[in-house]
């Protein structure tokens, strides 16, 4: 078969592959919107299936031999720039996928649904004797499953290098570290100032309301509704089926009107990213958004750098004091500072946007202990709340607001994810200072709601390419220079330490 040819095959095979799995998201954007609890048992026998049908064609040794005979093809050269990137990504996933035995992806999946629905009931009782010997067991399978990299020098390495290619611990270990200091720092300057008053985002705010308001910004931002929808569910998040098809989910408190509003930005965030995705890439391996860090920058860039701007809130108070009469006598000041206001608290999903990290850097920490062998499951509630004391100064009595929070450790392993939320933080103020650099009037246009200029800029300088640059080199095309934690730290002491005078 001519090279040509062969990268017919394969396209067509990783399309089929593609087409399967966003399968599975349409059943399980279903499961978490509209369908009725009776469908539960259904529905999981169906994405069972599915999840078995994409793994086996995922891991065909067709595939593969057709993959590593293109890999020769492209180190000699033969194949575009786009499809070698293909064919390297494409191997990368597949070769990721066949080193697990399929007894092992079965012994994993069995023991985290289990983990799970306790989890869904230990958690509001506060029950963490139930989940220290399942955690115990996540653990292993977390360090098995890493020991199946041996190329890997840690276990969190190879755990991080599917959702983070290209990340290491040597690597992030000091980045986290400078960061957590200058964090800590900034946070007891800002616990020296008086604290804003958030009443004013407490009241009585209809829902329709709240879903036109956010509608209208999303929109306004770029989110394109003809390739979309947004609906409301649970726990929020954006799916991908294909180019023509990037969902939302949102969900709304009648009596909390920032809920709602920063859900749905944040998630336009990441749906625009998915939707800019060069289309000639769809239905296949590099039609997706590149790791968990770069995705998680382009949420944290419109929901907290844009919407949490007073430049934007020039533009769009005036909007929702017409939406909501209680923000009739509230100045625009006192709104933008309630949206900002600095407080740690037990809560990541709750924290705000400079005590976010720390909630981050504890789970971190934690995790690469663990892997360390240097703290066991059985300690782990107390080190928790001793972390939780040392870097944000509160620390809960019960486990439910400590260890037992997050999903994360419930629903999958333990390690490889946690590091995305602060690295997109960081990067988000990287990627937005290049783009100011590159076009000085993107405030000034974030100010009267355009936001054409910055959307083409992200769209031109990372969405378009997918995963076809590992995130080190998308990162340097993009800002002419490497991950730097300068451009968050300048933008949260600009943010955070401004002139008191000034509201
Ligand atoms: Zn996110």
């Amino acid at each position: 078969m001519s090279t040509q040819a062969q990268l017919e095959t394969l396209k067509h095979k990783l399309r089929e592959v593609s087409d399967l799995s966003s399968v599975g998201a349409v059943l399980g954007w279903d499961q978490a919107t509209y369908m009725p609890d009776g469908g539960g048992d259904l529905r999981g026998r169906q994405l069972a299936l599915i999840g078995r049908l994409t793994h086996e064609r995922a891991s065909s040794r067709e595939l593969g031999d057709l993959l590593k005979s293109l890999r020769e093809a492209a180190q000699g050269k033969a194949l575009s720039e786009a499809d070698a990137a293909l064919v390297r990504v494409a191997y990368r996933d597949y070769e990721r996928m066949a080193r697990l035995p399929s007894s092992f992806v079965q012994e994993v999946s069995e023991h985290t649904s289990k983990t799970y629905m306790a989890w869904t009931k230990a958690r509001p009782a506060n029950d963490w004797a139930t989940m220290r010997p399942l955690l115990e067991k996540t653990l292993e399978l977390s360090k098995r499953s890493a020991a199946y990299y041996p190329e890997f020098s840690h276990p969190m390495d190879a755990l991080m290098d599917e959702g983070e290619p290209g990340c290491s611990l040597t690597y992030i270990k000091p980045l986290f570290a400078k960061l957590r200091e200058e964090t800590v720092k900034l946070l007891r300057e800002v616990q020296a100032r008086p604290a804003a008053d958030v009443s004013c985002l407490r009241g009585k705010f209809p829902i329709a309301q709240q879903v036109a308001f956010g509608e209208r910004v999303i929109r306004a931002y770029g989110y394109d509704f003809n390739r979309g929808r947004q609906d409301t569910t649970h726990h929020p998040f954006c799916t991908r089926f294909g180019h023509g098809d990037v969902r939302i989910t949102t969900r709304y408190r009648d009596d909390d009107v920032g809920d709602g509003l920063f859900s749905t930005l944040h998630e336009a965030g990441h749906a625009m990213y998915e939707q800019g995705v060069d289309e000639a890439f769809d239905a296949g391996p590099l039609a997706s958004g590149v790791s968990t860090g770069v995705h998680e920058s382009q949420s944290r860039l419109w929901e907290n750098i844009v919407g949490r701007s007073r430049g934007f809130w020039s533009h769009y108070y005036p909007e929702l004091q017409r939406e909501f009469p209680s923000f009739q006598d509230v100045p625009m000041e006192t709104f933008y500072r309630a949206i900002n206001r600095v407080e740690p608290s037990l809560i990541r999903v709750d924290a705000d946007e400079l005590t976010y990290n720390l909630h981050v850097f504890v789970r971190f920490e934690l995790e690469t202990e663990l892997h360390e062998g240097k703290l066991a499951i059985r300690d782990l509630p107390e080190a928790w709340r001793a972390k939780y004391r040392d870097y944000l100064g509160v620390a809960s009595n019960d486990d439910r607001d400590g260890c037992l929070q997050d999903v994360h450790w419930y629903g999958g392993l333990i390690g490889g994810y946690f590091q995305g939320y602060t690295l997109g933080n960081i990067l988000a103020a990287q990627f937005f200072e290049s783009a100011v650099k590159a076009h000085p009037a993107i405030p000034t246009e974030i100010a009267r709601g355009e936001f054409a200029t910055l959307r083409g800029w992200l769209r031109e300088n990372l969405h378009k390419y997918g995963r076809q640059y590992d995130p080190p080199e998308l990162i340097r095309r993009a800002t002419g220079q490497e991950l730097s934690v300068e451009p968050y730290l300048r933008y949260l002491r600009g943010k955070f330490l401004e002139p008191v005078s000034k509201g």
